[in-house]
């Protein structure tokens, strides 16, 4: 555990605001409870979640697009414990089976109830009396997605490219699917007009914002990319064909241009003025080039500047009638695996 906790991966990584990378604080609200003492997370997890977790409004399944694309009246209101067998921690195979399309299905019962032997999660105190079990269920849900970093992807070159760490959550959040486009806000049960900001012409999704919008074909051609033709594809198929055909440099024009897109974009929807494509493009490059000139130069300091923060940080107490949960996690590079744990 101190292994991990030592790790501390992504500390200072969002800058303090911006991208939550995971929603550790929501772990902390307040809720009666109590009584937990030592119980395994899994078990804890599998008894008490299902009964939180509405089937066909929470995000909770272990895939880029968590939601449950199955619509059938006997899910309607129901929680998940309703898709296992009473009282016990297994999946109703059948049922799950004959309710949900083959998708849902699928995912569903790929969820593990049992806790593998490699894992051990333990509540630390015994008067817990306030946690909030749903939001340890968002912290699990995102931690299954989180295994997705096994997946073919290729992330480390995204990870190390020379780009602003903002660029590359972003990033991130765009190949995870959790950036708030029209689709993503209209699957939440958030009512908003589902057309492109931008050319008000299609269903906004990732793969239409940042590639096969008129505006963005026009920020690609200007960046000397070809367009794309089939118009079907996923965000993540042409972000890896990027990765795989372009070389560095370019590949950090790819992402900047990407991310000015997404500002380009919110400009107009929050503040309704954006620019022009030649606008998106010049201003991608020329914070790449501050950006990176800026790095060049203050590099070590920088690195210097990380250590002397380390030090500085302490453990506070929380505040009485409240449960401080500490979390941390790492990745190990060479092993293609992450680790994360919590003590409360
Ligand atoms: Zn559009």
């Amino acid at each position: 555990m101190e292994r991990i906790m030592n790790k501390f991966w992504w500390k200072g990584s969002n800058g303090g605001k911006g991208i939550r990378w995971l929603q550790w604080d929501r772990m902390c609200t307040k809720k009666s409870s109590g009584g937990m003492g030592f119980r395994k997370l899994q078990d804890f997890n599998v008894v008490l979640l299902g009964t939180t977790v509405s089937i066909t409004q929470d995000p909770w399944l272990p895939s880029s697009d968590p939601y449950i694309h199955t619509d059938h009246e006997a899910i309607r209101n129901r929680t998940v414990d309703a898709l296992m067998i009473t009282n016990q921690i297994e999946w109703d195979v059948d049922l799950v089976k004959d309710i949900f399309s083959e998708r849902d299905a699928q995912l569903i019962l790929s969820i593990p109830l049992r806790p593998s032997d490699m894992d051990s999660w333990f509540w630390k105190w015994e008067n817990l009396s306030h946690y909030s079990v749903k939001s340890a269920y968002a912290a699990i849900q995102e931690t299954k997605q989180n295994s997705c970093w096994n997946d073919n992807f290729p992330w480390k070159r995204v990870w190390n490219l020379k780009v602003p760490l903002k660029v590359k959550h972003f990033i991130w959040r765009a190949i995870r699917n959790i950036l708030p486009t029209k689709d993503q806000l209209l699957s939440r049960r958030v009512a908003v007009i589902d057309k492109c900001p931008i050319c008000n012409l299609e269903v906004e999704s990732v793969y239409h914002s940042l590639v096969s919008c008129q505006f963005a074909k026009q920020c690609w051609c200007l960046l000397g990319i070809s367009p794309v033709e089939d118009d079907q594809s996923s965000f993540n198929n042409w972000l890896s064909a990027m990765i795989q055909k372009c070389i560095n440099r370019k590949l950090q024009e790819v992402v900047m241009v990407c991310w000015s897109m997404w500002h380009n974009r919110n400009e107009i929807v929050w503040n309704q003025r954006g620019g022009e494509g030649s606008e998106v493009c010049r201003s991608a490059k020329a914070l790449l080039n501050q950006w990176q000139n800026a790095q060049d130069k203050s590099f070590d300091n920088f690195l210097d500047f990380m250590n002397q923060e380390d030090d500085k940080e302490r453990w506070e107490q929380p505040q009485e009638g409240t449960v401080k949960i500490n979390v941390d996690a790492a990745i190990f590079e060479n092993f293609n695996t992450y680790c994360w744990s919590m003590v409360a």
